[in-house]
């Protein structure tokens, strides 16, 4: 049985693990496919493909999307993505020159609550290509304003909080025609994780299958057992298929590992069997 995680972070977004260092540790805990899905960038791929050349793992060439759809902030994977589409990396650029300025936006809003310096610890930790609220998040941590990465983004990074500033990323129907423009299948990532009210998530489930949406991202590290379940449930009844990911950032989680995902839930369509370029 080939063991698949479809969902991965690394230095190019707000993993901490460099490409090279994901892929040892993916290989080194028996992932036979590993789709490297950094936000809003593919800059990863380039050198977890070399470093896979050398070793018995493959790379499935992966985006993780940021969009607003209706108010929510909700994450779209792209996998097989041609990354050299221009619609794709033209749309994905724009939305890392947002991020920018909303980076130097959360330093703003952090600095008038008296906590400075905050956008350059960040930067300094994101090391280049572009700043998540992850980054944030380990400089307040590492600077005692909250207890660890989880606390911080309580206290200051998400809705309400000081740090925090409203996304305004891309619509649903054009990161779909992105990722399906780019010979890519979309997924719906960590669907229980939005704690969307049934109707809504069922409206969103609804609309990205319209648009040619693939598939819901079933198993994930950050779901429960039933909510896997909840969601298998959701890809059978709208017609989708099911992937599965850790949603992995680093060893620093160690509650979240690679490859270390339950089976897809009985009745589930994987999506690594429309798949017909597997060579395990
Ligand atoms: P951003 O896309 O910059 O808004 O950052 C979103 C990222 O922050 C997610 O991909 C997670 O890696 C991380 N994140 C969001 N909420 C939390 C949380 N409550 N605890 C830890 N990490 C979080
Ligand atoms: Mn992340
Ligand atoms: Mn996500
Ligand atoms: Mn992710």
């Amino acid at each position: 049985m080939n063991s698949f995680d479809l969902h991965s972070h690394s230095t190019a977004s707000d993993g901490t693990l460099t490409p090279t260092q994901l892929v040892a540790r993916a290989d080194e805990a028996g992932v036979d496919y590993l789709a490297v899905t950094d936000h809003d960038t593919t800059a990863g791929l380039d050198e977890a493909r070399m470093e896979a050349r050398s070793r018995d793992i493959e790379i499935i060439s992966g985006c993780e999307i940021s969009v607003t759809w209706s108010n929510t902030t909700i994450h779209i994977v792209g996998l097989n993505i041609r990354e050299d589409a221009a619609e794709l990396q033209q749309g994905l650029e724009k939305l890392r020159t947002y991020r920018q300025w909303r980076a130097e936006e959360i330093g703003r809003r952090l600095e008038k609550k008296g906590i400075p310096g905050a956008y350059e610890g960040a930067k300094e930790r994101a090391r280049g290509v572009l700043i998540s609220r992850t980054h944030f998040a380990h400089f307040l941590a590492e600077h005692g304003y909250a207890s660890d990465v989880r606390d911080v983004f309580r206290k200051y990074l998400v809705n309400k909080k000081p740090g925090y500033v409203a996304g305004q990323w891309a619509a649903l129907d054009e990161v779909v025609g992105w990722i399906k423009n780019a010979g890519g299948q979309a997924v719906i990532a960590h669907p229980a994780r939005y704690r969307l009210t049934r109707s809504k998530l069922l409206r969103l489930i609804g609309e990205f299958r319209e648009l040619g949406g693939d598939a819901l991202e079933v198993v994930s590290g950050s779901h429960s057992r039933d909510e896997s379940f909840t969601m298998a449930k959701h890809a059978r009844d709208n017609g989708l298929m099911a992937s599965a990911g850790s949603d992995f950032h680093g060893p620093e989680n160690p509650w979240i590992e690679l490859g270390q995902l339950p089976a897809l839930p009985q009745g589930c369509q994987p999506i690594w069997n429309s798949w017909t370029h597997l060579t395990h």
